[in-house]
């Protein structure tokens, strides 16, 4: 019995590590990620019921191809319009113009709370190229993604 109890915590874990992304939202941030070029783009992704259903933009206050850095009045303004519209904060993403979707040394970082996690856009290649990552005291692993029908 308690085997089975173990077994079926384990799965709730793995279908929590499944980035459920609408393939609106991810649309949004394939223009927003054009659109910003040289530089990066970022932002947050809110979710509902295990899918990601709203991306909240941010300026990169750093205007940089390299960098970002969100600004904590957006930041606050954000969260605050996931709890009225009953969203949770899901990840932070930002976009990578010229750099495969792996998190760069800043990135590992910078990542301040392993509940979120962190999604990259890369431009890099011919296609956009979006992955998902955990970090937690500097371990970085991947996450899979999924672009699902919209549902909302
Ligand atoms: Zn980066």
């Amino acid at each position: 019995m308690r085997n089975r109890l173990f077994a079926a915590c384990n799965n709730t874990m793995e279908s929590k590590d499944i980035l459920n992304i609408e393939e609106k939202v991810y649309t949004a941030l394939v223009n927003q990620a054009l659109s910003g070029m040289p530089n990066e783009v970022c932002g947050y992704l809110a979710e509902k019921d295990g899918v990601v259903i709203a991306h909240y933009e941010m300026r990169n206050l750093d205007e940089s191809p390299e960098h970002f850095t969100m600004q904590p009045e957006e930041q606050f303004k954000a969260v605050k319009d996931m709890r009225q519209k009953g969203l949770k904060l899901r990840a932070v993403y930002h976009s990578h113009p010229e750099t495969p979707a792996r998190p760069s040394l800043e990135d590992i970082k910078l990542a301040y709370d392993p509940n979120l996690s962190y999604v990259i856009l890369s431009l890099a290649g011919e296609v956009p190229d979006l992955k998902s990552f955990r970090i937690q005291k500097g371990e970085v692993s991947a996450e899979d993604t999924q672009i699902v029908n919209n549902i909302h």
